[in-house]
C-alpha cells in the first residue's frame, strides 16, 4: 500500500479530453434542474451515521446545492446527511436530464478518448492485480457499467474468459449490449451467485460514492466472490488534493456523491465486510489541473501561496504533471482505488 507499488498512472490527461467545453454549459443547466427536482423532496431526506465506520460523531464540513456534508469524527469520511432516501435517489437517476444529456451528446463526443485514455489503462491495472495476487482470469463482473465502455474494452481484449455486467437501468443495459457486452439486467442486490456461474473478479468504478447504503453493497460483492476472489473499487478520495484545496467548490463534491471515503476509511469498510485489503492507491491525473483552473477563474486565491502559484500557474508547463505524479504516488490525489480479496 506504499508509493513504491503504486500502479503506473498512464499518460498525462486533461479534463478537456473527456468533456468538451462547448457541451458543458447545457450539461450544467440540466444538472441544476435535476438537483432542483431532488430538493423538492427534501422532506424525504434521511439522516445517517458515517457510512464507512458507523460513528455518530461528526463536524459540519460544507454545504453545496442545499445539501449538507459532514466529516466523520472518527474516520474523516465526508458524507451527505441528511441524504435523499433510496426512493428519491432511484427516481433521480431514472428521470435525470443530466444523464440523458450525457448519453446523447457528451458520451458520443468523448467515448473514443475515454476508451484510450481511461478504460484501457484501467484494464491494464485490473490485470496487474490479477497477476500480482495470482487470481485466475476466469469471469470478470462489472457492477454499474454505465454505457459499457470499460466492459466492452475488457470483452474485446479476451483477457478474461467471460465478462458480465450487472446493470438495472434499461437504457444503460441496452448501451452495454450494443457494445457487445453480456448484461444481467437486475439490481445488484437481487443477483444470486448461481446466476453468474462463479466470478473471479468484481470491479465497480465510480459507483460506491453514489449509494445510500455502501456497506450493503460491499457485503453483497463479498457474497458473490469465492475465497481469494478480487474486489476492485474506484471512487473519489475525500482527502485528496483537489477536495482539500477546493472544499465545496471541488467537482467531486456534488449532489450525487453522498459518500467521500478516504484510503483508510474505505479500507476499513471493506475489512469489516469480510475482505482483506491488498492495495489502496490514488492514481489520479486531474487534481492539479482542477485546482489550477479554479485559481485561473478566481474561485480560489493563491496570492498568499507563492509555492502553489508557481507550480500550478507560473511554471505549470514544466511542474504541473510532475506535481500531479507526486500527489498520485503518495495517496494525495482525489481519485482512489482499492483492491481487496475475499477472506
Ligand atoms: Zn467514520
Amino acid at each position: 500500500m506504499t508509493a513504491e507499488n503504486a500502479i503506473p498512472l498512464g499518460e498525462q490527461l486533461s479534463e478537456k479530453e473527456l468533456c468538451p467545453d462547448e457541451l458543458l454549459a447545457e450539461q450544467e443547466a440540466a444538472f441544476a434542474r435535476d438537483i432542483e427536482r431532488m430538493q423538492q423532496r427534501a422532506n424525504e431526506f434521511i439522516e445517517v451515521v458515517c457510512p464507512a465506520c458507523g460513528s455518530y460523531t461528526y463536524q459540519p464540513a460544507f454545504e453545496k446545492f442545499g445539501f449538507s456534508f459532514r466529516a466523520c469524527g472518527d474516520c474523516e469520511t465526508l458524507y451527505m446527511s441528511p441524504r435523499p432516501s433510496p426512493a428519491v435517489m432511484a427516481d433521480y437517476y431514472t428521470h435525470s436530464e443530466n444523464y440523458a444529456y450525457w448519453a446523447k451528446y457528451i458520451f458520443p463526443a468523448s467515448e473514443a478518448s475515454r476508451r484510450e485514455k481511461i478504460h484501457k489503462p484501467w484494464l491494464e491495472r485490473v490485470l496487474g492485480f490479477c497477476d500480482r495476487y495470482a487470481v485466475p482470469r476466469g469471469t470478470l463482473l462489472e457492477i454499474g457499467p454505465g454505457f459499457g465502455t470499460f466492459a466492452a474494452v475488457a470483452t474485446a481484449s479476451q483477457a478474461f474468459n467471460r465478462v458480465i455486467v450487472v446493470e438495472a437501468n434499461p437504457d444503460m443495459a441496452a448501451a452495454c449490449r450494443d457494445r457487445g457486452v453480456e448484461v444481467i439486467e437486475q439490481r445488484v442486490e437481487d443477483v444470486k451467485g448461481e446466476d453468474l456461474g462463479g466470478v473471479n473478479v468484481i470491479v465497480s468504478f465510480e459507483v460506491i460514492e453514489h449509494l445510500f447504503e455502501p456497506r450493503e453493497f460491499v457485503t453483497q460483492c463479498a457474497h458473490l466472490l469465492p475465497l481469494g476472489g478480487l474486489l476492485i473499487l474506484s471512487c473519489p478520495n475525500g482527502q485528496g488534493f483537489d477536495i482539500a484545496m477546493l472544499g465545496a467548490k471541488a467537482l467531486a463534491v456534488d449532489a450525487e456523491h453522498v459518500n467521500l471515503f478516504n484510503p483508510q476509511s474505505l479500507s476499513q469498510l471493506l475489512e469489516n465486510c469480510g475482505l482483506e485489503v491488498l492495495e489502496a492507491t490514488t492514481p489520479g491525473r486531474l487534481d492539479a489541473e482542477f485546482v489550477r483552473e479554479a485559481a485561473l477563474k478566481g474561485d480560489i486565491d493563491l496570492s498568499g501561496d507563492p509555492f502553489l502559484q508557481r507550480v500550478l500557474v507560473d511554471d505549470w508547463e514544466s511542474l504541473g504533471w510532475p506535481f500531479q505524479q507526486f500527489l498520485a504516488h503518495h495517496n494525495l490525489s482525489s481519485h482512489l482505488w482499492v483492491a481487496a480479496r475475499r477472506r
